[in-house]
């Protein structure tokens, strides 16, 4: 595919912030565990925190193909800025964008696109992961407002996070039929921030709980209509996957440069290891697999900036799957190709490797991406 100018001068300046400003905090961010609102700041003067927002609500435009652009470069340098700028302008402000009215998004969109507050989105629950529509999170109609009661968990930007696009069941018996989608913001009564999680990776990115307990939420912040909150939740899907496959994307080419540049440098058996053809090949496949990658995010993001995230479960799943399993696999060969030093916090690969972890299972796991794809196989051939 062809990226515009714009598009070109985009990735330029992304890669460039991410090199000089998010680059060098990703360690000390992953060591303390802190989320770097200075950078969010960085991002909000350079109109990153608005980006898919359209200018008219404060935004800077721009749509799937940028949104990828930079979550991939954000990514080559800290997963964790991307995950949680992803939540923010992917899962609640694209969502908001996409399905709200002339109103929600006046009073809402405004204050994203600044980084006046920050999003997220909340759909899981304990014992509602993969199977999302179980939701138990109950929203109670009462006169002008619904009652929120429910605990939702794994939220991205739940402990820092100022508005959440909210999934909740309105008719529990009706399942996927009786799920509405809600804007709920911080300082709403009964509405606060459970449990901080301590992870494995994603460090600078916090996630938590997000607990309702007899919180009343305005009709007016209902997104969509009511009972068909599944048509705001899956017209997020497809997109999503894409976005996390661009993290990928960005990581695995980490791992990959990352590697390239250690193998020229040491030196074992009087040779640098990059001249081992065991190394070789493994940076060999590492490298194909970042082309393969490539190739499927960019065609598929294309395609969806022209023709909307409907109908692409099979292309999105399929490139989710490849991107997270490469991402993974990658950071593995790095490790290995850094041998004890990539096990070591002085070198950035071993967090690669944890940060890669949680790629084949956030937003879709590979078991249920290859559930979506074989489904659509039988569909198909
Ligand atoms: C760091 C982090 C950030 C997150 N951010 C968010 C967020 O911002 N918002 C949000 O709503 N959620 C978020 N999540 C939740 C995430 O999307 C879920 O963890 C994920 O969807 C999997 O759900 P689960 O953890 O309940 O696993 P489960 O659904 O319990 O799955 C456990 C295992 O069973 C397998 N399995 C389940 N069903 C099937 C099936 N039908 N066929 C075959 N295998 C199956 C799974 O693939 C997996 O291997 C986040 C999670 C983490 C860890």
């Amino acid at each position: 595919m062809e990226f515009t100018k714009e598009q070109i001068l985009l990735r330029e300046t992304v890669a460039r912030f991410a090199r000089e400003q998010v680059a060098p905090l990703a360690a000390e961010i992953d060591q303390k565990e802190r989320f770097p609102r200075e950078t969010f700041a960085k991002m909000s003067a350079l109109g990153l925190l608005g980006l898919g927002i359209p200018e008219e609500y404060g935004g800077s435009g721009g749509g799937i193909v940028e949104s990828c652009i930079v979550a991939e470069e954000l990514a080559r340098h800290c997963v964790s800025t991307s995950a949680s700028w992803g939540a923010h302008v992917d899962l609640c402000a694209a969502n908001i964008c996409r399905n709200g009215t002339p109103e929600q998004k006046q009073r809402f969109l405004p204050d994203l696109a600044s980084g006046r507050k920050l999003g997220g989105m909340a759909m899981t629950e304990s014992e509602a992961g993969s199977d999302v529509l179980a939701m138990k999170t109950r929203a109670m109609e009462k006169g002008d407002f619904f009652v929120l009661n429910g605990t939702k968990t794994f939220i991205t930007n739940g402990p820092v996070g100022d508005l959440f696009l909210v999934y909740a069941t309105t008719d529990p018996k009706s399942r996927g039929k009786g799920i509405t989608a809600f804007v709920v913001e911080k300082g709403f009564p009964g509405f606060s921030c459970g449990k901080e999680f301590e992870k494995l990776g994603w460090h600078g990115s916090p996630t938590g709980e997000l607990v309702f307990e007899d919180c009343p939420v305005p009709r007016k912040n209902v997104i969509g209509t009511v009972n068909q909150g599944v048509k705001v939740l899956l017209s997020g899907l497809n997109s999503e996957r894409l976005v996390i496959s661009a993290n990928c994307l960005g990581l695995a080419r980490a791992s990959l440069e990352d590697s390239v540049k250690y193998s020229r440098e040491r030196k074992q058996f009087g040779k640098a290891i990059s001249e081992f053809q065991m190394i070789g090949e493994k940076l060999a496949r590492m490298a194909a697999k970042v082309e393969a990658v490539r190739c499927m995010l960019w065609s598929q993001a294309l395609r969806m900036s022209q023709e909307g995230p409907a109908a692409m479960a099979f292309e999105t799943a399929c490139t989710k799957l490849l991107a997270s399993e490469t991402s993974l696999q990658n950071a593995l060969d790095a490790t290995q190709i850094f041998g004890g030093y990539g096990y070591i916090r002085e070198f950035p690969v071993e967090r690669y490797l944890r940060d890669a972890r949680i790629m084949t299972i956030g937003a879709g796991t590979s078991e249920i991406m290859c559930q979506i794809i074989s489904r659509e196989l039988g569909k198909r051939i």
